[in-house]
């Protein structure tokens, strides 16, 4: 795998022609790509997986250098921001690697941030090593601060080593972001708490609400709290004052006055942001998906694998995001309780 500094137009356009940006139907710019290197978690949160899921055979996942090439011909096309999840991305077997080899786009300027998110569970054995490769800022997930929540919530998780995990990634010099997803009768009376628990840690804490992806096995009904109902309660504690702040992403944030900490809110279901999306979602088959929400795809891996030149994959990327659809429709309630889309969260990355 490429690592060495390099001139990165040439290293990814193999072509020899400056790629097209990639513009959407809706007149978007696609400049941040979310890549899940790995469907498999040492966690099986319960809105994210069945606690038994089958996961996909390794010979079907992209090697490290080929997530790289499609990476890097992202980054040929304008793709600015590149974030690695999964699945647990640093679950995946050298994931240092990748993130090395990456770091030359920091370097060569083409990419402005190169991030993760995370549960964290790894986190102790590698924040200094991703502060070292140029990762700025990490977002990791925790939806409770009960040891005993946080077992039942994650399945498998143990709360003690993903705050360890959160403690080296701030000793690192890491900015951190917490992320949690709001649930119905299992973490709506400790978001207050985590909101001071974060801001008092210097950290911005983003809020998310359940989306119907995938089945597993518990109602989405039971679980989805809207966020709308969150910040009602949140504004009987605190002042809320909205801002302009922007992260790239879908949330919109409040400052908390009290705190002086940001907060901020995903709200696919109560309000979506499609008219700004800015993204796509590549899974670690090379498969694309335009929208989260949505089941049309593109096959990435075939013109990867067909020749050593890019040009079939560029034309493959440009076909694809000629499909971009306006958006997604999340709906939850009685009559709408069935997954969206099939695919867990898992699979195409969060
Ligand atoms: N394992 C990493 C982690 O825990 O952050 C990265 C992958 S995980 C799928 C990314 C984010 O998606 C996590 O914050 C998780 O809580 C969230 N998530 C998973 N399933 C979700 C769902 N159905 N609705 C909303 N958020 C979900």
């Amino acid at each position: 795998m490429t690592t060495g500094e390099g001139p990165s137009v040439t290293d990814f356009d193999r072509a020899g022609v400056r790629p097209r940006p990639l513009i959407d139907p809706f007149a978007r710019a696609i400049t941040y790509l979310r890549v899940s290197v790995t469907d498999r978690c040492d966690f099986r949160c319960v809105y994210c997986m069945s606690e038994h899921m089958t996961f996909l055979p390794k010979a079907e996942l992209l090697s490290l250098e080929e997530l790289d090439r499609l990476c890097s011909a992202f980054i040929a096309k304008g793709v600015t921001k590149l974030r690695l999840t999964g699945g647990e991305p640093l679950v995946r077997r050298g994931i240092m690697t990748l993130v090395s080899s990456l770091s030359r786009h920091l370097r060569s300027g083409a990419l402005s941030e190169l991030t993760l998110t995370t549960n964290g569970s790894q986190l102790e054995k590698y924040a200094a090593e991703l502060k070292d490769l140029g990762v700025r800022r990490i977002n990791v997930s925790i939806d409770t601060l009960d040891p005993d929540k946080f077992r039942a919530i994650t399945r498998w998780g143990d709360l003690g080593k993903v705050l360890a995990g959160v403690d080296a990634a701030q000793k690192a010099g890491l900015k951190v972001k917490i992320n949690a997803v709001a649930l119905k009768g299992v973490n709506e009376d400790e978001l207050a708490d985590m909101t001071a628990w974060a801001h008092g840690r210097g950290m911005d804490l983003t809020l998310i609400e359940v989306m119907p992806l995938g089945e597993t096995g518990e109602s989405r009904l039971d679980q989805y709290l809207p966020l709308s109902l969150a910040r009602a309660r949140l504004a009987e504690r605190y002042s809320l004052v909205d801002i302009d702040y922007r992260t790239g992403g879908p949330a919109r944030y409040v400052e908390v006055k009290e705190t002086g900490g940001r907060l901020g809110f995903i709200t696919p279901l109560t309000h979506n942001f499609c008219e700004s999306c800015n993204r796509v979602r590549v899974t670690c088959t090379g498969t694309l998906y335009m929208c989260l929400g949505q089941n049309d795809a593109a096959d990435l891996r075939a013109p990867l694998r067909a020749s050593e030149s890019d040009t079939p994959l560029f034309a493959a990327i440009d076909e694809a995001i000629g499909r971009k659809p306006k958006g997604h429709d999340f709906v939850i309630d009685r009559e709408h309780q069935r997954p969206a889309v099939a695919r867990h969260m898992s699979v195409t990355g969060g």
